[in-house]
């Protein structure tokens, strides 16, 4: 059997009194706290009907009892299903349904959400746990003190960014390879502590608590992203590695001002989307240490990074495959030339091996759906969604190589492209433009600065000014529904 020690036991069977997570103002909880509450809670839900192989949903913020629900449903070997607080309540429905949960543990603050879900469902309301009233039991039940790799511990749902989020299945191993590809590139100190301020709930998030358990490493939590509060932590109170999406990078910098982050600052991990390339040389100037990193669900977080010492060198790359990972890029079945653009390939034991009730993959290499290309040296770079390609009189156009250029116009504040079929080239690509208030924005001048900056066929043959772009419950543009926004608008219809 492809067994471990439960990790939780392990961490706090070697450092009991040592704190495993900072909560709150200034509230923590130990390794062996954390073990005490997670087997208590553990017991009373199985005194309450769950049991092995159930499917546990969980809709929670960032709060202490995210974790102590995880490690309780490993001790049962039930699987934690994450839901994002940001659904609405036909959505979490959605995912309660598609995912078999048969128990519905919510954080307080979103019990309403919870109720008005299970009502959608035909799960019985008896079956909501709030965490404010978390059943917890003492007494001699047994509990899993080993860790099968191969089980299944969690279902995640993708962002839902290219069509319906996906729910995909994690096994121990997804989880432990994860955090260990992650350890060999940045290393481990025995200093470290990580701050977790991207939502427990996805991937990113989520991982932290792997290694909080896995490492034995301390970990940071905050409820929510707070710029001031975040840059206080790192410069005084210890964190030495931090996880990032592009849009707070941002503003940690403006918030820092001529501030600096301690030499004990070791690494700000950035990923989850395309990253600006002016960000990465202003964070350089800073001398703060940035690691670029592309990852999805599917592969329980980072599988490609981008050490600093290589980030000016390789500007805008998300570097090469941790280890034990692979990756490939392939164009029609083919290995793609050095700077050919390809669908990138990965491979590697935190790779998912597949979606609920869609099967297991086949292929030994999961197809990304990301294009992207590798450079002579082996350094990939991410170029945007294979099937958003625009193609138009032959040529191919990544939207997000527009929408960078647009960002640049002054007064623009958001860009999406998408293509609009055209008689004479099939399709063309169209703009999407969410302006400053006191901006003046026209096809013309959207023209003018292009021309500067991109080759005729892919600047944008027609413009819509709206008042916001269509995202998803992650933030990400779902360039799909861009045309559905002006539908009605401008005389058009789609
Ligand atoms: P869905 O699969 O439901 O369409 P999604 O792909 O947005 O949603 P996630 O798993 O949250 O769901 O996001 C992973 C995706 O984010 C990657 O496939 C990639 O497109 C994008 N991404 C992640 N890191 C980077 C990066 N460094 N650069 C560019 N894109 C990135
Ligand atoms: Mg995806």
């Amino acid at each position: 059997m492809n067994e471990i020690p439960h990790w939780l036991e392990k961490q706090s069977d070697l450092q009991p009194t040592n704190v495993a997570i900072e909560y709150g103002e200034h509230q923590s909880i130990s390794y062996s706290e954390l073990r005490e509450e997670s087997r208590k809670l553990a017991k009373g839900l199985i005194k309450k009907g769950v049991k092995q192989g159930d499917h546990v949903a969980i809709l929670s913020g960032n709060r202490v009892e995210f974790p102590i629900c995880v490690h309780a449903l490993s001790y049962i070997g039930a699987v934690v299903v994450c839901l994002n607080t940001r659904l609405s309540p036909e959505e979490l429905a959605f995912q309660l349904t598609d995912a078999d949960a048969t128990s519905f543990i919510v954080d307080t603050e979103f019990v309403e959400e919870g109720h008005k879900a299970i009502e959608l469902t035909t799960l019985n309301e008896d079956t909501l746990v709030t965490m404010d009233h978390l059943p917890k039991a003492d007494g001699s039940i047994s509990l899993n003190d080993q860790l099968s790799l191969d089980d299944v511990f969690t279902m995640m749902y993708t962002s839902g960014t290219t069509g319906k989020p996906k729910a995909v299945m994690h096994t121990y191993g997804n989880h432990w390879f994860s955090a260990v590809a992650s350890a060999l590139n940045l290393g481990l100190s025995a200093r470290d502590k990580w701050l977790a301020c991207l939502p427990l709930f996805h991937v990113g998030g989520f991982s932290l608590l792997m290694k909080n358990v896995i490492y034995g490493m301390p970990i940071r939590m905050l409820a929510r992203f707070d710029a001031e509060v975040i840059n206080n932590e790192i410069r005084h109170h210890g964190v030495t590695i931090v996880s990032v999406v592009t849009v707070m990078l941002q503003r940690l910098l403006k918030d820092l001002q001529e501030n600096s982050y301690p030499r004990s600052f070791r690494c700000m991990l950035l990923g989850g989307g395309p990253v600006p390339k002016p960000l990465l040389h202003k964070a350089n100037e800073r001398n703060i240490p940035v690691f670029q990193t592309y990852g999805m669900t599917e592969t329980s977080s980072q599988i490609v990074t981008l050490s600093p010492s290589d980030a000016l060198r390789k500007i805008g790359s998300a570097g090469k495959a941790l280890a034990p990972a692979t990756l490939k890029v392939l164009v029609g079945g083919r290995i793609a030339e050095p700077y050919e653009t390809g669908e990138i390939h990965v491979r590697g034991p935190m790779v998912s091996s597949g979606y609920y009730k869609k099967g297991h993959r086949e292929a030994e290499y999961l197809a990304t759906g990301d294009a992207g290309y590798l450079d002579e040296e082996g350094f990939l770079y991410v170029v945007d969604r294979v099937n958003d390609m625009i193609i138009s009189g032959g040529e191919n156009i990544y939207p997000a190589e527009v929408e960078s250029v647009l960002l640049g116009i002054e007064g623009v504040e958001e860009a999406g492209v998408t293509g609009m079929p055209d008689d004479e080239w099939g399709e063309v690509p169209t703009a999407f433009i969410v302006k400053k208030e006191e901006a003046d924005i026209s096809l013309e001048k959207l023209n003018e600065y292009c021309r500067g900056h991109l080759a005729p066929y892919k600047i944008p043959k027609q413009l819509f000014v709206i008042s916001q772009l269509p995202r998803n419950a992650s933030n990400k543009i779902v360039r799909r529904k861009l045309f559905k926004s002006v539908e009605g608008e401008h005389g058009y219809e789609h």
